[in-house]
């Protein structure tokens, strides 16, 4: 047996729920992993080659050919907006080779969607480590070292980034870019105040506080936190588990990544506080590829806190109060934001969304009662814990409590991580960030709302415009349709994962259709077919598929004119099957007259 997959076995153990972590470990070593890892793996695992062969094809960074170095381009909206083209030339050249090719010293170009860096772009993941802020002088900087054999991280063209960014452990050229504090982002909170509150309480007492708070999940889905730990809590069955979800995918969303730099303690003591309600021992991070660079200073968290006796056995002092936490690395699929589809790939599996109910909550890991919440729901239940769920109640509005934070990109002069109280308007929020002749916000990313100047006085909330925490703003000098449309449907085509028709039949169908419309060979009938094809995502299995359409009706539902300049008249272009013509030419050429 090969004996790289000798030594991964002998460390994790025969786990095929753990075949996530011996792709990872192969490709760290070797850079691919080949057929002969792949035989290996499915002897050691009992399961069939087929089956490792479906995990290492699901996963956008995960690959079976061999290079000596990687760069993934960020191909992004804000990307594109601030340059990526000029980035790309000079990468191409440089390289000598085009996009998606392997130049002749073995570094390999590639593009990769959004990766969290939106207020820095553009910017890529070279050999996992993020470079932001590229330029092309910088691109042409970074190739010439890998062709000279510089090692990666000699190759930094800025100083390290400010907060824990700048620390050895993290060392890291990403900013956090934090412009406005709250609740959460203030630095009264000290580390451990919440959990030596809760121990003293009993865990429907806890679960209670969270209620009383109104705290709702702030992934997007927004589903009450109190009720969703009750009702694990109240499971029959006594294995449970705590998931943290910290696979920002949606593009334009950040804010995660800088909760997980500067509040790692305060997180992973919101999994401990998590897992006394509901009576968890273990808990698990799941954190996006693209976010690997944070792996040493999570562990260094982890570390503390077991140190501190806020994680181990007997957590600070209470009998039976053991719980622990390890971290799961993705491997680059936006659908894996799901939860369903992240316990799946948590197991090893490709990530598919499974049918509900059963719920996670139900069924989840291991098909045991999981909770699964969102980085910044764990983190603002420590201050909950600590100030009461009245006193956050205070905050935001009567059905959108308390604060959210906002990662706000694109045309704007200050670009940031922004703590706000629900009940912004996007104007006050725009004013915030310094933006000018704004002619539309993205809200809530491409599965979210593109609105116009028109619905401006709107309010981020709940109840009216609800976000997970991406803002795009364009301004007037955009193409809306070309430059952000459809880069969002192309988005949704690379990332279905294919298991519904509805799904991914109808990004396709509608991505054909807008492309008609943008080379100006559009008609009415087109806009009309948009209309109702959108419609079919609806019965989709999961979340990915039913917003798919969501840029495509957002933009015609708000502008509708920028689509009606494009529109032609005359059946020169409209669609539709013509027989005879078809097969006109073949007809000619066998001497045959149509019809006959
Ligand atoms: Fe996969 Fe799309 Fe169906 Fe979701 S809706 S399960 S992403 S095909």
């Amino acid at each position: 047996m090969n004996l790289l997959v000798q030594k991964i076995i002998d460390d994790i153990g025969p786990k095929a729920d753990r075949l996530m972590d011996m792709l990872l470990a192969i490709q760290q070593e070797k850079s691919y992993v080949s057929n002969e890892h792949i035989a290996d793996l499915a002897q050691q695992l009992t399961i069939s080659e087929i089956q490792v062969r479906q995990t290492l094809s699901f996963y956008h960074f995960f690959t079976s050919k061999p290079a000596r170095h990687r760069i993934y381009l960020n191909d992004s909206v804000v990307a594109n907006m601030h340059g990526r083209a000029e980035v790309l030339q000079a990468f191409e050249e440089s390289l000598a080779c085009k996009m998606g090719g392997l130049n002749s010293d073995g570094i390999a170009l590639l593009s990769t969607a959004c990766i969290g860096m939106s207020d820095q772009e553009p910017a890529a993941l070279i050999d996992g480590i993020v470079f932001p802020s590229l330029t092309p002088e910088r691109a042409r900087y970074v190739v010439e070292g890998l062709q000279e054999g510089k090692d990666i991280q000699d190759l930094f063209y800025l100083p390290s980034g400010d907060g824990e960014n700048s620390k050895e452990v993290l060392n890291s050229m990403v900013n956090n870019n934090i412009r406005k504090t709250g609740l959460l982002l203030d630095d009264y909170y000290q580390v451990g105040t919440a959990l030596q509150l809760a121990v003293k309480k009993s865990d429907l007492e806890v679960i209670g506080i969270v209620k009383t708070s109104g705290l709702r999940g702030r992934g997007g889905a927004g589903f009450p936190t109190g009720m969703k730990w009750e009702f694990c809590r109240f499971s029959e069955d006594k294995e449970k588990y705590i998931i943290c979800n910290a696979d920002e995918g949606e593009p334009g969303t950040f804010k995660d990544r800088v909760l997980l730099t500067e509040k790692a303690a305060m997180l992973f003591e919101g999994m401990a506080l998590a897992a006394y309600s509901i009576g968890a021992k273990q808990g698990i991070l799941y954190l996006r590829y693209e976010y690997k660079y944070m792996l040493g200073h999570l562990q260094n968290a982890l570390n503390t806190a077991r140190t501190k006796h806020l994680l181990g056995k007997n957590i600070l002092g209470k009998q039976g109060f053991d719980f622990d936490v390890r971290i799961q690395l993705g491997g680059g699929a936006y659908v894996c934001g799901e939860e369903s589809s992240l316990i799946e790939s948590m197991e090893g599996k490709r990530g598919e969304p499974r049918y509900k109910p059963p719920f996670p909550v139900q069924k989840g890991y291991m098909n045991k009662p999981t909770s699964v919440n969102n980085v910044e729901t764990f983190c603002k239940v420590c201050r909950i814990i600590e100030k009461g769920g009245e006193w956050y109640r205070r905050y935001g509005t009567k059905q959108s409590v308390g604060t959210k934070l906002l990662s706000i990109s694109g045309d704007c002069q200050r670009p940031g991580v922004y703590e706000i109280e629900w009940g912004m308007t996007i104007e006050q929020m725009l004013n915030m960030v310094g933006a000018q002749n704004t002619l539309a916000v993205q809200v809530g990313g491409p599965s979210g709302n593109l609105i116009g100047e028109d619905s401006f006085y709107r309010k981020i909330c709940y109840g009216d415009l609800s976000t997970g925490g991406s803002m795009m703003i364009f301004d007037n000098s955009r193409d809306l349709l070309k430059e952000v449309v459809l880069n969002f449907i192309n988005f949704f085509v690379d990332e279905s994962c294919g298991s519904c028709v509805s799904c991914r039949v109808t990004t396709q169908q509608l991505k054909q259709k807008l492309e008609k419309i943008l080379q100006g060979k559009g008609v009415e009938q087109d806009i009309e077919d948009l209309l109702s094809w959108s419609k079919f995502n609806l019965v989709s299995r999961c979340g990915l598929g039913q917003t798919a359409a969501n840029p495509i009706t957002t933009s015609l539902q708000n502008f509708r004119y920028l689509y009606n300049q494009l529109l032609q008249s005359g059946k020169d272009f409209e669609s539709c099957f013509n027989m005879e013509n078809a097969v006109k030419e073949s007809c000619r050429v066998v001497n045959r007259i149509p019809n006959r």
